[in-house]
């Protein structure tokens, strides 16, 4: 089966967000096989985010994801890359809650910086995002 990573950002986390976002990734079908809680520093967040280093919002971004610990798991059921992203819905919160109600960013995100939470977007990046925050992987 695939694997994922999915990421509670801080406002998530601060925000109490977790449990309630768990309840959702179970009852969409995923099993939670590793979890870790993360408290990024700058150059940690820098990399993680390395693909947006020449946006505008990068600077906001890394203050934004350094500013509490962040909840990291690895998420396992068959198409688990795009459902997760499906799950979590569109990166601008805002427009979260009008198109995707159900969705985790309609739950608990602000906007298109603070949206509660990340997931990877091929299988590419998710093996490279797990291997960022889990030294051992269970193989498949
Ligand atoms: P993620 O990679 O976190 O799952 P995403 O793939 O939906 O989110 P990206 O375009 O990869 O969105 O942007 C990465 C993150 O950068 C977003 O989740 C958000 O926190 C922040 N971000 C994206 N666009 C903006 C913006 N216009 N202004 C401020 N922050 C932004």
């Amino acid at each position: 089966k695939e694997k994922t990573l999915a990421l509670i950002k801080p406002d998530g986390v601060s925000g109490n967000y977790t449990d309630g976002i768990k309840r959702m990734i179970l009852e969409s079908g995923f099993r939670i096989l590793r979890e870790t809680i993360v408290q990024l520093d700058e150059d940690k967040a820098a990399n993680f985010y390395a693909e947006h280093s020449s946006r505008t919002f990068f600077s906001s971004l890394i203050k934004y994801m350094t500013s509490g610990p962040v909840l990291v798991m690895v998420l396992e059921k068959e198409n688990a890359i795009a459902d997760w992203r499906g799950l979590i819905g569109p990166t601008d919160a805002r427009k979260a809650k009008i198109t995707h109600p159900h969705s985790v960013r309609a739950m608990c995100g602000l906007d298109s910086e603070k949206n509660c939470v990340h997931g990877s977007d091929s299988a590419l990046s998710a093996q490279r995002e797990m291997s960022f925050f889990f030294k051992e992987m269970p193989s498949d």
